[in-house]
């Protein structure tokens, strides 16, 4: 009964992230969860998150300033970090399998890919200013 409960609250948070582009903190799924799950805990969400980017089902991204983001999208994209608001947005482009290749080139051993972080002032924090 335990791990049924569990399984359906990691299920609900794999579905949370799913519907949304804004890579949520763990507090924020928290703070959605709640709703469909009253009793579920800060340390519950954790660990299942943990859990979940662990074995691939979703992404973590650690972004260097602040709290870790959680993306429902475990297809290769990058992403950009707003200086101003902090905001993590989808960048609308495909990855450059050419830039592991290069890098490969470079490296006594394998590259199965890259990840990269661009950063900047977002286009709402331009306008605010
Ligand atoms: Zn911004
Ligand atoms: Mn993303």
């Amino acid at each position: 009964m335990r791990t049924l409960k569990h399984s359906r609250q990691r299920e609900a948070i794999k579905e949370f992230l799913m519907t949304r582009t804004d890579h949520p903190t763990a507090d924020i799924v928290y703070d959605n969860l709640r709703n469909e799950f009253p009793n579920i805990s800060l340390g519950t969400v954790y660990r299942n998150l943990a859990l979940l980017s662990e074995i691939g089902e979703i992404q973590k991204l650690t972004t260097g300033t602040g709290a870790d983001r959680f993306d429902g999208n475990i297809n290769p994209h990058y992403h950009f970090i707003c200086k101003e608001c902090h905001c993590v947005q989808d960048l609308k482009m495909d990855t450059m399998d050419a830039l592991t290749e290069e890098a490969s080139k470079h490296f006594d051993g394998k590259l199965d890919g890259h990840l990269a972080y661009f950063y900047g002032t977002c286009g709402d924090c331009i306008k605010k200013s």
